[in-house]
């Protein structure tokens, strides 16, 4: 990376990628370890947020391993689940079974997200191309006809400029890049969002993902010493809980998941729940001349099925084997953009649709006071060995999962 003396700051790279999510560090961990120039811009001091996606399914944990990594990463605190279990109007149904899987790792491994992404800054500063650059904010693109040339962004010391063949917007969500890139983003509708709390772990909890039982729907995450849950409810509804005080909300939780009756009074107030607003979108179109976009930034996904960060990734290692080379040469071309698009969207639109179809299914129950019973093709399929391997699959793996083919240029 080359820096310039003037003001702003001025730096010129390959590649610049906005945001320090899954996405943005995989992928600047995989071009760095190629021998590539990359600069990721974060825009927080660190990577320690709470309530973030935490589940590394099968298919990340492969591809740490095609990477040499796994056993290192396998040293940061996690937990592993090898069974999805969920109870449906007090019925126990088996989701997924990873011991199915032919994958290196039969369970899913729950670590906090900034563990993984420390973990991955870690690995990628361990060569010298790879620049990760915390507390800067990208709040706009160098464009010049009709091309994207580069980032500007703001430090604690003041503006910078970074100019690079290559821009990638992994900047989640609310992706500042590509609302600056006027690439044209396709709502795909959520129809509810989710309440997150804590709430202590015991040793003797019945370890299940899921509750749900008259009208009431609730994930919930072990985090070793306490659970991560998620407690689904209409969009907009908030504000009506709240109004109703945390009582009513602390009833709910009890009414599905009972063992939970004795520490519900850890939620204080509500200062002490987050809302989670759901959101599932993609870009109709993922680039530009100079800019493509990745993970949730060119795919919002909602949490069914804890896919997000597997996405990310997948779509991190698909962009570095297709612009590896281009980028080397200092030669990408807006076909190479078009190839990443090409190779995840199909991915993508299936699992969105997936878990449209799983969020209907939970929001149609929403709220009914009756006791819920398993949707039938469950039931019927439940015990059944094929369709639980299929079911395991495409959450434990995925669609089209890819493979590490970038090299390590410093072995
Ligand atoms: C509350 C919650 C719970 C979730 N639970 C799960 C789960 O259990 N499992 C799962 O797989 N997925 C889950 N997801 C989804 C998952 O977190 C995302 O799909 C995944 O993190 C996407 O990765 P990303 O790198 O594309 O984006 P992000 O993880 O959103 O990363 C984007 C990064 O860019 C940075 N950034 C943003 N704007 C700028 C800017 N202007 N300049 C510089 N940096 C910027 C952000 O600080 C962030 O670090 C959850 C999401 C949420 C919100």
């Amino acid at each position: 990376m080359e820096a310039g003396s003037s003001f702003p700051e001025k730096l010129q790279s390959r590649c610049c990628i906005a945001g320090g999510g899954p996405a943005g560090m995989m992928l600047g961990y995989l071009l760095a370890r190629a021998g590539i120039d990359v600069v990721v811009l974060e825009k927080h001091a660190d990577f320690l947020r709470d309530f973030r996606g935490d589940t590394l399914h099968p298919s990340t944990l492969e591809s740490m391993s095609e990477l040499g990594i796994l056993e290192e990463l396998l040293k940061r605190p996690h937990q592993k689940i090898s069974q999805i279990r969920a109870r449906i109007g007090g019925e126990d149904i088996l989701l997924g079974e990873m011991s199915y899987l032919r994958t290196r790792c039969r369970f899913m491994a729950l670590m906090p997200q900034w563990d993984f992404l420390d973990f991955l800054a870690e690995q990628g500063r361990r060569y010298p191309t790879f620049h990760l650059r915390m507390r800067t904010e990208v709040t706009g693109l160098i464009e010049e006809n009709g091309r994207i040339l580069g980032i500007r962004g703001n430090t604690p010391a003041g503006a910078i400029e970074v100019r690079a063949d290559l821009v990638v917007g992994a900047d989640g969500r609310d992706s500042r890049v590509r609302d600056c890139s006027g690439l044209t983003v396709e709502n795909v509708g959520a129809p509810m969002d989710a309440l997150q709390v804590r709430l202590s772990k015991h040793a003797d909890d019945p370890e299940l993902f899921f509750y749900s039982d008259r009208g009431k729907n609730m994930v919930t995450i072990d985090r070793g010493d306490y659970w991560h849950c998620g407690f689904a409810v209409p969009k907009g509804a908030a504000e009506k809980m709240r109004a109703r005080g945390i009582e009513e909300f602390r009833a709910g939780i009890v009414e599905i998941a009972p063992f939970l009756r004795d520490r519900v009074t850890e939620l204080r107030d509500w200062s002490d729940v987050k809302l989670l607003t759901v959101r599932a979108d993609r870009l109709r179109k993922w680039y530009r001349p100079g800019l493509v976009c990745i993970g949730d930034a060119a795919h919002a996904m909602s949490p069914v099925g804890g896919v997000g960060i597997n996405l990310a990734i997948q779509d991190a290692i698909a962009a570095a084997n297709i612009l590896a080379g281009p980028l080397r040469e200092s030669a990408v071309s807006t076909e190479d953009l078009a190839k990443i698009q090409r190779r995840r969207s199909f991915p993508t639109r299936l699992t969105q649709r997936m878990q449209g179809l799983i969020q209907k299914q939970v929001w149609r129950g929403l709220g009914k006071s009756e006791p819920a019973r398993p949707p039938w093709p469950l039931r019927l399929l439940e015990r059944t060995t094929l369709p639980c391997r299929m079911r395991t699959r495409f959450i434990a793996v995925g669609i089209r999962p890819e493979h590490v083919r970038t090299p390590d240029v410093y072995k």
